[in-house]
């Protein structure tokens, strides 16, 4: 048995980004003992990076939005796949969530009478992103860590002690989920600079860990997003949601090697920015389907009175939401009118003065200008998709964000699914984690709070998770007396898999190779082995997240050879349309052994069941927010009829 220091609270909280922080306020003020624990240092969740804005219908500069078209947008942006119910609570909650942060002391950009700024976002109706500059992630941050120092005091003040109630473990990674029977009893986790084991005890636990970016090579996501809170559902026995649907950002930088990947926000195509080929032509008006024809400009002169003008001029096609940007970018390249880099231009030099440039998009400017000497406002970027952000995750209730199947298992944010459908549309997933970490973080509370008797932690679990985290010291290489694998091929390959095969574009045949070497990765990776001891070891937490980002990988591949369709972020070469019939599955991803454990899984049928359940149909109140003309091109025949 080892010997793991425990420690007792009501709710725990992994990730401390926008949806685990806003978890952990609420779940304090509810009263729960709350712990948050992240992989980062406290201050440097992904969230930080994000730049455009939060999505919320405030009407503060056009007067006609309102939540019934946020829902609208939300629900076309991903095709009518989402949870409606979701996207519902979403765009009713988003602007409380918004002034809330206000309150808080978030200083937000102002219109010229002094209230909120909104900006322009693609497939957003009317300016509707509320931020700070590019730099509304940070603002965000910076203004929930400011939220729980004050709960803190509070807490200091009432029993001497700032962490009496709100406590954040930074720089630790939870590996486990642990269960007393069908219930949450805690987390297994280790402190990535000294490598200590430790168990933290609850009742509730709310996973708020992101995405999965790093299984792909070109990204714009940071080092945290291995996908572990997606596969640290799967193996405590909760459901992944439509796992096939990735989102490729359609404008990262292609060129310079030292930006590779990262990304240009959609502000710059919101304020202005054009894209073009290597001709010259923008060719974004040969690329508006046919279900968005009637809302885009026919011409540039009319897209670009529409900056001026929205109310008389229809948006430029620079601004579809972003699946149908990142397949027009990548049939322009394929058709040979790309950049000299494999990309297109994006170009804002010639649509702003410069002054305005920088003011606008500092961040843009000063990170291309340091990182690569771009200067944005002198010249076009190189830019094409980039794997930015996954809509499928954990499946969760809409209302409580408790995943299915585990009891006392909570998700928001990134990592949980059904919110953005087969897309989400920008500046929809910081006000996403805004109000469903408050609900997840609400929850939690409640739960732990209702329960008579807390569960227990089982020895016996705590000593397996530790001996799955220590086996990389152990790791022998295959009979041949070859070294043990080295964690960073292994995760290069990976890389390499997902972004070749299981990409934007995809065909029955790549995927069945991806399945077959993810299978030979698998396989490879449970030798993966690491040098020296646990202090301060990058390779050893390397290798833990391999396991997290093949489960991960599988998910997404299984589920896209499954769904023989094209729809938001599952582009497939070989099922090109949007089906109608396809509107009503989803696809749950589980584990195939149902105790949590990989090891016995055949490694060649894999890791993964796919199962296909039917939507709910949408609430017809909602429906009614739509043109009869309109529901036909998405909802499935018996849909109609009912
Ligand atoms: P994160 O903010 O990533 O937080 C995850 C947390 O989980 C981190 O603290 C991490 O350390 C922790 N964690 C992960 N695994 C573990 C583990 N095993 N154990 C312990 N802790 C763990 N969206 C918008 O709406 N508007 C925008 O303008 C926008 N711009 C963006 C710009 C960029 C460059 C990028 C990459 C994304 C952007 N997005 C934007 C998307 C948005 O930023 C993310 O979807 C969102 O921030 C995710 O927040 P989160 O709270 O779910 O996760």
């Amino acid at each position: 048995m080892s010997q793991v220091e425990r420690q007792q609270w009501d709710v725990v909280v992994v990730g401390a980004g926008g949806a685990g922080l806003r978890a952990a306020i609420e779940a304090r003020e509810q009263g729960a003992r709350t712990a948050v624990i992240c992989k980062s240092l406290f201050g440097k969740a992904h969230t930080v990076m994000a730049e455009g804005g939060i999505a919320a219908s405030m009407g503060n500069v056009n007067s006609g939005d309102n939540w019934q078209v946020h829902f609208r947008d939300t629900l076309r942006g991903g095709k009518f796949l989402n949870q409606w119910r979701m996207a519902e609570l979403h765009a009713r909650e988003a602007p409380d969530r918004v002034w809330e942060l206000e309150t808080w002391g978030a200083l937000f950009d102002r219109t010229p009478d002094g209230r909120i700024s909104q900006r322009n976002f693609g497939g957003h109706e009317y300016p509707r992103l509320a931020h700070v500059g590019d730099r509304t992630g940070l603002e965000l941050i910076r203004t929930l860590q400011q939220k729980i120092v004050s709960l803190q005091q509070e807490d200091f003040r009432e029993f001497g002690d700032y962490e009496a109630r709100l406590k954040v473990f930074q720089e630790c990674t939870v590996t486990r989920v642990l269960k007393d029977g069908d219930r949450v009893s805690g987390t297994f986790c280790y402190d990535r600079e000294s490598g200590r084991f430790f168990v933290l005890e609850a009742p509730g636990v709310v996973l708020a860990t992101g995405g999965i970016g790093k299984s792909f090579k070109v990204t714009s996501n940071s080092w945290e997003y291995t996908g572990d809170g997606h596969a640290l559902a799967l193996l405590a026995g909760a459901p992944l949601l439509n796992m096939e649907f990735v989102q490729f950002h359609p404008t990262g930088m292609v060129w310079p090697p030292s930006v590779k990947g990262i990304l240009v926000t959609e502000s710059v195509r919101g304020d202005g920015g054009v894209l073009r080929n290597s001709e010259g032509k923008r060719f974004m008006f040969d690329y508006v389907p046919d279900v968005f024809k009637e809302k885009y400009a026919q011409s540039e002169e009319e897209g670009d009175r529409w900056y001026e003008d929205p109310d008389h001029n229809r948006r430029p096609p620079e601004l579809l939401p972003r699946d149908e940007v990142a397949r027009a970018i990548n049939a322009e390249v394929k058709a040979g009118r790309g950049s000299p880099h494999g990309g297109v231009f994006l170009d804002v030099s010639t649509r702003m003065p410069a002054e305005v440039i920088k003011r606008r998009l500092p961040s843009m400017y000063h990170q291309f200008k340091e990182l690569a000497d771009v200067d944005i406002t002198a010249e076009a970027m190189e830019v094409g998709p980039t794997c930015h952000y996954v809509m499928g995750g954990i499946a969760v209730d809409s209302d409580t964000a408790a995943a299915r199947r585990v009891t006392g298992l909570y998700a928001a944010g990134e990592v949980a699914g059904g919110m953005h459908g087969s897309n989400r549309l920008g500046g929809n997933s910081l006000s996403d984690l805004l109000v469903f970490g408050r609900r997840a973080g609400l929850h939690a509370a409640r739960y732990a709070a209702g329960l008579a008797a807390r569960p227990v932690v089982d020895e016996t679990q705590v000593d397996t998770a530790a001996a799955e985290a220590l086996r990389p010291f152990s790791a022998e290489g295959p009979k041949d007396g070859a070294t043990p694998e080295n964690p960073y091929t292994l995760h290069q390959e990976l890389q390499q898999t997902m972004n070749d095969l299981v990409g934007i574009i995809r065909r029955e045949a790549e995927m069945e190779r991806a399945l077959e070497k993810l299978a030979e990765l698998r396989v490879r990776a449970r030798r993966a082995g690491v040098e020296g001891h646990r202090q301060f070891n990058p390779g050893w937490h390397l290798a833990l997240d391999l396991r997290n980002m093949l489960l991960v990988s599988e998910c997404v591949a299984r589920a896209a050879l499954e769904r023989t369709e094209s729809r938001g972020g599952h582009t497939r070469e070989d099922h090109p349309g949007m089906n109608r019939e396809w509107r009503r599955a989803n696809l749950l991803c589980q584990l195939a052994d149902p105790s949590g454990g990989l090891a016995a899984t055949d490694p060649v049928r894999g890791q993964i069941d796919l199962v296909r359940v039917t939507t709910e149909p949408i609430r017809p109140d909602l429906l009614a927010l739509f043109e009869k003309e309109e529901l036909v091109k998405y909802l499935a025949d018996e849909e109609l009829y009912e």
